[in-house]
């Protein structure tokens, strides 16, 4: 199938009505050639601006707990055996937890994602980040808090929802066909359980996966599936890392075009839902990472649990010079923008440095 004018505002007609193209339209997404891309990109875009108009909601991620799990997803670099060298921590204090919040609030992010590494909470857990949840609604009452501390059953995430966390994070990752690849210590079936206990205690679910950890293109359009079948109201997409010292290590499967292709069809899988472009966002997007925010409406800002992401002034610069406005601010007074930095030549012909190039 080619995504001819035809097709592309078949999309189009489908996502403003909410509804998802099929899972023939979505490989074919996938398998679409570059020439292709733009087409795709404007009808993705929209999509994106029927739901969101021109917002980009930005979210904030601190590492509650990092690094030692019991468990050993192939991708994270803070699973069981990990030599990724990344941070490791027990409970970070309450007073290091609070600083991080108030810059990210500062910021511009409305969402702050509190994520612990482990198989899953303890009932002192609960009570434990409950405290933090209230701490961080006292002090700021507009931001939502979506939280993430692996499996949960129904009562923990009941104690949750009562303890004020508006959302909780369980990623189902990959395709069920695909999960045995990625991880040995729980089954997908596990995932989808914690899924549906947090929606029962009536926590926001927020779920999403990871491309480029060898699925084939009809599993990745599988998971997104199942996302939208899940209920999920924010779909965050992340790209692997493939970090030193972890299964998949020096794993290289995406380039730009296609990250923007994945970013498209689950766009216009899930029109409706908060696509969110989580990490990898600057490794494997690069250049074109402007162009996936015609895409998706929401983002991390600055770092990531184990990885820096790019400057958060950068983040907030590029949405601005995208002409898109973060969400939850007031609008935008037109401001005069700063004069172009110039610098002076003193490379290249008529000097002795050798020219940029
Ligand atoms: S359960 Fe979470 S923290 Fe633990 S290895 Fe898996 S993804 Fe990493």
């Amino acid at each position: 199938m080619t995504l001819d004018q035809q097709t592309l505002d078949r999309f189009v007609d489908l996502g403003s009505a909410g509804q998802s193209i099929d899972r023939a339209d979505a490989v074919a997404i996938l398998r679409s050639t570059d020439d292709a891309l733009p087409g795709l990109v404007a009808a993705a875009s929209r999509v994106r601006r029927h739901w969101f108009g021109n917002r980009v909601k930005l979210n904030y991620l601190v590492n509650l707990k990092s690094g030692l799990c019991p468990e050993d997803c192939g991708y994270c670099s803070q699973r069981l055996g990990s030599e990724a060298g990344v941070l490791t921590y027990s409970w970070a204090s309450p007073e290091q937890i609070g600083e991080a919040v108030a810059s990210g609030i500062a910021g511009g992010a409305r969402r702050v994602c509190l994520v612990a590494s482990g198989h899953g909470p303890s009932h002192r857990d609960v009570e434990r980040v409950n405290g933090l949840v209230r701490g961080i609604k006292d002090a700021h009452p507009e931001v939502e808090i979506c939280v993430c501390l692996g499996f949960v059953d129904e009562e923990k995430a009941a104690a949750l929802a009562e303890g004020g966390a508006d959302a909780y994070n369980h990623n189902l990752n990959t395709a069920e066909s695909h999960y045995r690849e990625v991880c040995t210590t729980h089954t997908y079936a596990d995932r989808e359980r914690t899924l549906e206990a947090l929606k029962r205690a009536g926590l926001s679910p927020c779920s999403g996966l990871i491309a480029g950890m060898g699925e084939t293109d009809e599993q990745l359009v599988d998971v997104v599936f199942a996302l939208r079948a899940s209920g999920a109201h924010s779909v965050p997409v992340n790209f692997l890392l493939p970090f030193d010292g972890t299964p998949m290590a020096g794993r290289a499967e995406l380039t730009p075009q296609q990250c923007l292709r994945i970013l498209a069809m689950v766009r216009l899988v899930c029109p409706d839902v908060e696509v969110r472009a989580g990490a990898g966002r600057e490794a494997h997007l690069r250049t074109q990472q402007p162009r996936a925010l015609e895409i998706v409406n929401s983002i991390f800002l600055g770092d990531y649990l184990t990885s820096e992401g790019q400057a958060g002034r950068l983040d907030l610069a590029m949405i601005a010079d995208a002409g898109l406005v973060v969400d939850g601010e007031a609008p935008q007074p037109v401001r005069t923008p700063p004069a172009p930095t110039v610098t002076v030549r003193r490379r290249g012909v008529g000097t002795d440095v050798l020219a940029n190039a």
